[in-house]
């Protein structure tokens, strides 16, 4: 695997490849790799040619300080697992290396509807930190495919958006990968490795959570049944954020279900100081 920290020294690689018509795959992470990031890795290598993985805690998608502070870092275990899951090019840059003007948003990206749900009141800037991020990340690799994970449902229809907003779409293929899951059920995560023993054997509640939203969809009272998933949290110590069924295209909350449209179910939830999200789409 050729790790890069500078983009010139990446962009000149990766116009060689291109200019031999290797179509390029862009995974990119924060770090602090797991079996859900290698399965994008594998995704990738599945439909192009050379994939590239990002590694760049990005400050300006936090809202939190001392949740960014905390983030783990792990690279050496990560360019481990990297070479074993065959990636080609690693990029690991520096916040100036990205952010060479600061962190300052200086465009503002019209998520519309998108920055109103879930996430978005939650998390304030978050999206527009991400969009800042993705549109530098792009604009630096150039791929033709990009790879992210559906555990980060809003996060995958937010990134689809910039691709609208910058005209991309055509240049640049979306492709939302399924969650990997511990065998208990608790959605890999980089922030589970923040999860004390006792913590994480109480993690998979949010799993469970979304499973019983699933199995009691068809009585019809979502009121109902996202109280009850609620308790199934805050019984075990959980403070939440949100618990939402919602159309799986619009994110517009579903108040009753048609029988028909398909919905997901989306939960973020405290464990501790560590904020833990899962989805489940409701109706497959
Ligand atoms: P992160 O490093 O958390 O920014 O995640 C990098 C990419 O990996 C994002 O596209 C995530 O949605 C994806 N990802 C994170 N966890 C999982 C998982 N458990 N299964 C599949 N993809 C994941």
């Amino acid at each position: 695997m050729l790790l890069f920290h500078h983009i010139h020294h990446l962009q000149n690689f990766l116009q060689q490849a291109k200019s031999k018509q290797t179509t390029i795959g862009f995974v990119p992470t924060m770090g602090a790799l797991h079996k859900g990031h290698v399965s994008l890795i594998q995704a990738s290598k599945q439909q192009t040619q050379l994939t590239v993985c990002s590694i760049f805690v990005n400050p300006t998608q936090f809202n939190n300080a001392s949740d960014f502070e905390k983030y783990p870092i792990t690279i050496a275990d990560d360019i481990r697992l990297l070479e074993l899951a065959g990636c080609d090019v690693l990029f690991l840059p520096s916040v100036t290396e990205i952010y060479p003007h600061g962190l300052e948003n200086k465009s503002h990206y019209d998520l519309g509807f998108l920055e109103t749900v879930l996430e978005g009141p939650t998390r304030p800037g978050h999206f527009q930190g991400v969009c800042m991020v993705m549109e530098r990340l792009l604009s630096i690799v150039q791929p033709r495919h990009l790879f992210m994970g559906l555990k980060d449902y809003q996060q995958c229809m937010v990134v689809k958006r910039l691709l609208y907003l910058k005209n991309w779409e055509q240049q640049i293929q979306f492709h939302g990968c399924p969650t990997l899951r511990e065998p208990d059920g608790l959605a890999m995560s980089s922030r589970n490795l923040r999860l004390n023993a006792e913590q994480r054997a109480i993690a998979p509640v949010i799993f469970e959570a979304l499973h019983y939203l699933k199995q009691q969809l068809a009585t019809g009272w979502l009121q109902q049944i996202k109280m009850e998933a609620a308790n199934l949290l805050l019984n075990k110590g959980l403070k939440i954020d949100y618990v939402e069924i919602a159309d799986a295209d619009t994110l517009e909350p579903v108040k009753e279900w048609n029988g028909t449209q398909t919905v997901t179910a989306l939960i973020a939830a405290f464990l501790g100081d560590v904020r833990l999200i899962d989805n489940l789409i409701l109706t497959s």
